[in-house]
Order: C-alpha cells, then structure tokens, then sequence
C-alpha cells in the first residue's frame, strides 16, 4: 500500500519551527541587522473572520477564516487559500512567510500570504462551498486587491473556487477584476502552462542540478513519490529529457520498473483509473512504498507530502540528488544527516516555485489584458526557474552551506535589503 513510515515525534516540528529554524540559520550566516530579523519573522498583518453560513438543511453554521499577509515588501502579497479541517492560525502564519521567501528566491515582485477556512469541503455541497467562498471573498474585501494581496488555490481549492472569488470581488467593485486571483479557469483569465508549471519547475531544477553533479540525463535513473499534479509533471518531462524513470507511487502504493517505466501510459492508466496508479501493470508493485525513497538511484524527486525524508529512514537513502516537488518533505533532523552524506538537495521553496511563477505570469497577462502562448510561458518559467537555481548555487558556493540555506539566504538577503531602502516609521 501507499502507506509511509511516519517520522518520527522528534521530527515533527510545527511548520513555523520548521521554517524558522532555517530561516534562523540563514539569518544568522547573513549576518543579519537583529532589527531587520524581527521585521521580517513577523506578520504584517492578520485577519480573522467567523463566516455564518446557511447550508442545504436550512441550518446556520459559522466557519473560521484566516488571511495572513506576512510580507508587503517585495510587492502585493501572494499565496494560496487551504479550505481544510486541520486549518490553524499558527499554520497559515507559517505558509505565509514560506511564501515570502519562495517568491524572493525566484525573484518575482510579490510579499507573502496564505489563507484558509476550517472546513470539510468534501462534506459539502457545491452551493454551501460557493456561498462560503463568496461570504469569506466579501469579508476579506478590504485585503484582498489586485495590488495588495492576490490568493490562489490551496488544499481543498482548485479553478472553480477562484473563480467565485474573482466574481465576488468583481461585482463588489463594479467592475471585472480578474487580476485580483490566479489559478482561474482559462476561460476567465487563467494561464496557459500553469497546470504543468510546478513540475516543470521541477524538472529544470533537477538537470540545473544534474549538470552541477554531472549527471547525464540520458543515464540519469530516477524515482517519483507521488503521481499527482506536482509529480506526475515532474516525471513526464524528465522522461522526455532522456531520463529514466525507474519508481512512481502514489497513495496506491508503489511501482518499479528496472527498465523505465512509460510516464504517458501512467498518466492515461491514472485518468481513466480514478486518478490512482491501483493495477497498473506497466511496473511492479513494490512491497512496502516506503522503500522507494530508498532506491539506488540517480534522482529522488519526493512531491507527494511532508516530511517523508526524517531520522527513521534518512540513513539508508541512496540517492546523489533530491529535488523538492513536495513542501517540506525532508525534516530538519533529517537534513543534518543529508549534509553529511553530501547528497545534493534543491529545496522547496526553489525547486516548486514553477508554480508560483506562473501564477505571477497569469496576473501580467490580465493586467495587459492580453494572452500569452504556452511556449512564452514555458520560455519564460524555464529561464527564471534556471536563474534562480544559478545564483542559489553561487550563494552556497560563496557561503560554503547547503542549497536550503542558500536559497533562505538569497530571498532573506532581497527583502531585508528592500526593506532596508524602503524604510519604515
Ligand atoms: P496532488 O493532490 O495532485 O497529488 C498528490 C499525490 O501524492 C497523489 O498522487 C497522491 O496519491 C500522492 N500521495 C499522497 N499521500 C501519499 C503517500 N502517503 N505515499 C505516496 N503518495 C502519496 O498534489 P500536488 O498538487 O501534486 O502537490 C504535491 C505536493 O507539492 C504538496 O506538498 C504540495 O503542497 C506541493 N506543491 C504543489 C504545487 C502545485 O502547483 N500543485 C506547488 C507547490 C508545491
């Protein structure tokens, strides 16, 4: 089955430990001004709201949403909105300053947020949803704005959501405002190539890394954990770069293939399978899942879930590079034993930030008002992905410290400098 070793308790710090305990190390080989440090490990602002809404049954229940802007420095605020039962104050505060240093390290001109409801989406009809996303939309009018603070979707969210956000805005304002939400439909303003743009992402931070390795793609072995939109991506695109892809999983379990497995006939069999890989027959099903984090492979792209990489099973991990699809799926504990392994990590907040960057690429084109082909997309995403990768290398050469290090230090360094000339009160 699908089922991984959890981590163990000492690996699971909340995620604003596991952030700041990074963030910390980074600020601290910055030398970062103490003043500037507290400027930038707090919020700029947070917005609670209870949302009484009326469900199917006639009933009134009130939801709790959130909106946590850490960041306005670089620019509006982005990040995604979580509609999820686990959802908490502490953990959108921590999403939120993750995606302040995603967007510093790609160098796009956005601040951090993120924001969620508690809620079970999937206990919920269509209507209910709609009008939750409407009412939370309203609440949050006054936070939400095309030059202020732009969301996106998140757990639980997806293309129809935002679009019902971007309708509400729209008519409270009297006017279309689609630049106010990224992750539409394409109908409504949405961008062509972000569906893939994370994966691809992944993949041009996997062969910037091979090369620094020198690692040939067309010898390079690789496996996948996770078959969703990050990995699935991810895979099809090492695969058309001459890599084999020799281990894919997903919630099913997991499957090998000495001799590559076929990426497209995997993604048709999980299409027309209700979105699992469950009997696939192009691989074998592996006996426990876990162990394909364990393979002797070239490339070890984890994109499914946190904290996957930990103390249990970090020692026994044999790959030469892992690349980040997933958020937070190495555990801090986890990465002092990687280090010392010296094996090459591209970390989250580089390796995924494709997305990111298309969504930004969806805002310029609304505000031009104009549509830009799949190519200039991709173009376009590959050529920032690679530059980002580029000079996160350089900052770990020039630092002498890991690539994760690196990364908080180039996005640390961009917004504590902007700061720094835009001064404060
Ligand atoms: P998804 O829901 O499309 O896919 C998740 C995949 O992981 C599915 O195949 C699921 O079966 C599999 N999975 C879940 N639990 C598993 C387990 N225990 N073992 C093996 N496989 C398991 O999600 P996604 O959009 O591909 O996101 C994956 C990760 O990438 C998440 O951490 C997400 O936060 C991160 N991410 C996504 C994007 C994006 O644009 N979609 C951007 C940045 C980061």
């Amino acid at each position: 089955m699908g089922y991984i070793e959890p981590a163990p308790i000492k690996d699971k710090a909340n995620p604003f430990e596991s952030m700041m305990s990074r963030f910390n190390i980074a600020a601290e080989a910055l030398g970062l001004d103490e003043q500037v440090y507290n400027v930038l490990k707090s919020p700029s602002k947070q917005v609670s709201v209870s949302l009484p809404i009326t469900m199917d049954n006639g009933s009134i229940r009130v939801f709790e949403g959130h909106r946590v802007i850490h960041s306005n420095i670089l620019g509006p605020s982005k990040g995604g909105i979580r509609y999820a039962m686990d959802v908490h104050l502490d953990e959108v505060k921590a999403l939120a300053a993750w995606m302040t240093w995603k967007c510093a390290v790609v160098d796009i001109p956005y601040g951090g947020a993120k924001g969620g409801i508690k809620c079970n989406p999937r206990e919920m009809s269509a209507g209910e949803i709609e009008r939750l996303t409407r009412a939370y939309t309203n609440a949050m009018l006054d936070v939400f704005g095309p030059d202020r603070d732009i969301p996106a979707p998140d757990m639980g969210t997806g293309p129809r959501e935002m679009a019902w956000l971007m309708d509400e805005y729209s008519r409270a304002h009297g006017m279309t405002v689609n630049a106010v939400v990224t992750g539409k439909p394409l109908v409504l303003g949405g961008s062509l190539g972000r569906t893939e743009a994370t994966g691809r992402g992944v993949m041009v931070s996997a062969l910037a890394a091979m090369e620094k390795l020198m690692i040939n793609p067309y010898h390079a072995t690789v496996a996948v954990q996770g078959f969703g939109n990050v990995g699935s991506f991810a895979a099809l695109l090492l695969e058309e770069r001459g890599c084999t892809i020799v281990a894919i999983s997903d919630i099913s379990g997991a499957y090998y293939n000495e001799k590559g497995i076929n990426i497209k006939e995997a993604i048709a069999y999980r299409d027309g399978n209700k979105g699992t890989l469950e009997g696939f027959a192009g691989a074998d099903l592996m006996d426990n899942a876990g162990e394909l984090l364990l393979l002797e492979v070239d490339v070890l792209v984890p994109a499914a879930v946190e904290d996957v990489i930990h103390s249990g099973n970090v020692e026994k991990i044999k790959a030469k590079l892992i690349v980040e699809g997933a958020n937070g799926p190495t555990s801090a504990e986890a990465d002092k034993v990687i280090n010392e392994k010296g094996i090459l990590v591209v970390p989250d907040i580089l390796a995924n930030a494709g997305g990111v960057t298309v969504s930004y690429f969806e805002w310029v084109q609304n505000r031009l008002g104009y549509k830009w082909t799949r190519e200039r997309v991709n173009r376009r995403s590959d050529r920032i992905m690679k530059d980002a990768f580029d000079k996160v290398y350089e900052t770990s050469q020039k630092y002498n410290v890991p690539l994760r290090i690196a990364a908080y230090i180039v996005a640390i360094d961009k917004v504590a400098s902007t700061y720094q000339y835009r001064g404060g009160y």
